[in-house]
């Protein structure tokens, strides 16, 4: 392993918390998704803290090839300057890409223009498009339902696809946009809703539940699906006893994702 390289084919959790109230107190950590798949490192939707917790995890981010936003929002997107910087190390090498929706770089840009210019490149991210990354493609099935503009992500290597199904409300495309060997996803909510009280009416509450990842997985049947991007109520329930519940109804091993936990992807070959 290189020095401040994660593990070869790996994720680490840099944090599982997810939305407004858990990201303010930081119950649970946030921070986004740190991918090694076959020595290409990326980090995924870099929230408040990353760059403390990756730091903290000791993980260098000049090892990174790109920095991906799913959407715009506080949650994922607040540590994105800091991590360009960081990958270009301070402005000395111009290397790495930011994938990003439209949106996320024109109309609310996430990233200050003086650190775009350090970046190697930067790629919208559109429906139905694929992306290479080193040895990794990269597809975003589907813009989801979240307001703002958001992408999921499908990550394939030779060996193995994972399907990372990011903030979005239940819509029936989604169980034949993330068929994979892994699935990831994003699960604030314990059981539906349909309302928010608000001072921003535009505040959204389109994100899944477990009903709605209850679903998912026996549709999708992956070998195994991580729960992570808990909300408050979920995280008071418990989220390690709903994984359990979820896996005797799907017989799909369900694994919740832990703040710093290193999922090992050779788990999938003895799933
Ligand atoms: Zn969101």
């Amino acid at each position: 392993m290189t020095e401040g390289s994660a593990p070869e084919n790996t994720i680490t959790f840099l944090g599982t918390g997810g939305a407004r109230f858990m990201i303010i107190s930081q119950e649970l950590a946030s921070g986004g998704l740190w991918f090694n798949l076959g020595g290409t490192e990326f980090i995924i939707d870099p929230g408040p803290g990353s760059i403390v917790r990756v730091t903290n995890l000791k993980l260098n981010p000049e090892r990174l090839s790109a920095i991906i936003v799913s959407h715009r929002h506080l949650d994922h997107a607040a540590d994105v300057n800091i991590m360009a910087e960081a990958m270009t190390r301070g402005g000395f090498r111009r290397t790495g890409t930011l994938f990003a929706p439209r949106d996320a770089i024109e109309t609310e840009p996430v990233i200050l223009d003086y650190l775009k210019k350090r970046l190697e490149r930067i790629e919208i991210l559109e429906a139905g498009k694929s992306y290479t990354l080193g040895t990794v493609t990269i597809t975003t099935p589907v813009r989801h339902i979240h307001g703002v503009e958001n992408y999921g992500l499908v990550f394939k290597t030779d060996k193995i696809t994972i399907a990372y199904i990011t903030d979005t409300r239940y819509f029936d495309d989604l169980p034949k946009c993330y068929g994979g060997d892994l699935l990831l996803m994003n699960v604030v909510f314990l059981e539906p809703k349909t309302t928010a009280q608000s001072v921003d009416s535009n505040m959204p509450i389109d994100h899944l539940s477990v009903p709605d990842a209850e679903r998912l997985i026996k549709e999708i049947k992956p070998k195994i699906a991580i729960l992570t991007h808990f909300g408050v109520g979920m995280w008071r329930a418990n989220p390690s006893i709903i994984a359990t519940r979820l896996t005797e109804k799907t017989g799909v091993r369900v694994i919740a994702a832990q703040d710093g936990m290193v999922f090992q992807l050779s788990e999938l070959h003895q799933a």
